[in-house]
Formats: C-alpha cells, structure tokens, sequence
C-alpha cells in the first residue's frame, strides 16, 4: 500500500471553464489523484499550479480543496447553466471522499441550482452518493477503464479499484435508473485491443448506455513512467508503444475493428479522437 500525503488546501477557484467538446465547465474537488495511474496528464497540470506537489511522486499526494462547497455556492450564481464534468484532472470519489465528502456537498448544491453534471470515475465509492445522485434532474455516471488483466492493468494504475468493482457499480447505477457510461480510456494497446470483445461484452451486461473511446497521448513528460510499465507488463509492445509517441496511426488503424464489434453489442462507439 503506498503512503498518501494528504494536505487540506484553500482552493481560489473551483468551477473552472472546460476546454473539452460539450463540456462547459469542470469541477475537481481535490488537488492531485492517489490512483496514481502512469499514463495520467493531470499531474502537468498540477505541478504548474502548486509547489508543493512538484517533488512528490504521482498518485502520492492529494489535496483536498476544503472550501470546494462555499466556492461552488458563490461561482455557480454567476455562470450561465451548463453541463459540469466532475472530474477532469482528479477523480472525484477518491479513497478521501469517505472523510471529506466534498463530490456530496458539490453534487447537493448542483441539485440545488439544477445544472447538469457528468461524473467521472474509476471507483465504485460513487455508490455511496446513490441518494442524491438519483434525486439530480440530469445526471450520467461513467467509468472509465482500458481493459480486463488486473495484473497487467496493476502496472499502469497502481492504486485504482479494479476494473470488475467498476463494472460492478456501473451495473448497480444503471439498475437504479441513472443514465451511464464506459469510458474505454486510454486504449492500451496489448491490454485493450486483446480483449475487446470481452470488455464490450461486460460493458453491456453493466448495461452501459452508451460507450466512448479515446486514446493513449504519451506526452514527453509521461514517457518514463508510462515505458517503465510497459516493460514490466507488456515487454513485446515497447516497439509499438515507443513508435506511437509520434505516430498515432496504430489508434486509427483499430477503429473499424473495434466499431464492428461493439455494433455487435448495439454500440456506435464515441470516439474522442
Ligand atoms: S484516475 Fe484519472 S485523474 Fe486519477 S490518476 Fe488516473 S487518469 Fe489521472
């Protein structure tokens, strides 16, 4: 088990303007993210905003933003109601949640103010939000995930839950009537494309109601840490994965095979890409 630092923050700011494709806004209840996953570009971002985090290692620190429910209150009377993605560089029901519960208090006051929002996360602790979430007006919940091999995936998101209690909840959320979605994301190419057919399998017994994709973006600064778990869970690919740091050709040449087989599931894939 790795040792978290945790260190309570005053945010600025929290409902931040997106830059994502139908997305208006994004809110990130907490500083850094303890899943820790090598691939993960958030950790550019954070270390540009907060000194202390600059010599920590990824996945070993958060910062709770303790003032995220007072400044929601006084930022969301001034905006223009629009579609809220809770999270885009965090995860909004990290392992803290069960203490801080700052996603709760956000999420009463967007039922409050009635503006749309889209969670995201790798965690099924989204269950325990059940009450309100299913009491929002216009809500989806998705998960993300790139595959099925634990042992595999265990190399590339050290401390996130697994991707079967993800599916788990998925299910859970969708028998209760909330809209849902997978998010197959990042495609791991040798974790990914081995088993799509089984993923979009249990995807759609989780009863998913739709099923976006994007791909695998090896920025410079990632290299070392994302080739690092390649080497440990899949030393055949380092060629394929050292080539795709420059040419994404391999993300394009998989998409008709992979739409094809998600038609099979009733799937027209969303491709981000
Ligand atoms: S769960 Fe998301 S935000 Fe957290 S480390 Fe993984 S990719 Fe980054």
């Amino acid at each position: 088990m790795r040792r978290i630092f945790v260190k309570e923050i005053f945010a600025r700011s929290i409902l931040s303007k997106s830059g994502i494709i139908g997305v208006d806004y994004a809110i990130n209840p907490y500083l850094g993210c303890s899943h820790g996953c090598v691939y993960c570009y958030a950790r550019l971002y954070t270390a540009r905003f907060w000194e202390e985090s600059r010599n920590r290692e990824w996945g070993g620190f958060v910062f709770p933003k303790i003032n995220a429910a007072q400044l929601l209150r006084r930022e969301i009377r001034r905006k223009r109601r629009g579609l809220i993605l809770l999270s885009s560089v965090t995860d909004p029901y990290l392992p803290e949640e069960s203490k801080y519960r700052l996603t709760r208090r956000i999420l009463e006051i967007l039922k409050e103010y009635d503006f749309p929002v889209s969670i995201l996360t790798k965690s099924p602790l989204v269950i325990q939000d059940l009450d309100i979430i299913s009491g929002l007006e216009d809500v989806e919940v998705g998960f993300s995930m790139s595959g099925l091999d634990s042992d595999q995936l265990a190399c590339f998101e050290p401390c996130a839950p697994s991707v079967r209690s993800r599916l788990a909840a998925l299910r859970k959320l969708s028998d209760e009537g909330i809209r849902t979605y997978a998010f197959i994301s990042p495609i791991l190419p040798g974790i990914t494309d081995s088993h799509i057919e089984l993923l979009l399998k249990k995807i759609k017994e989780a009863k998913a109601d739709r099923v976006m994709v994007d791909l695998l973006r090896i920025r410079p600064q990632l290299w070392e840490s994302i080739r690092k778990a390649v080497e440990t869970a899949l030393p055949k690919h380092i060629k394929l994965y050292n080539k795709i740091r420059f040419d994404l050709s391999y993300f394009f040449e998989i998409k008709e095979k992979f739409d094809d087989i998600a038609a099979k599931y009733g799937y027209e894939l969303e491709w981000m890409y």
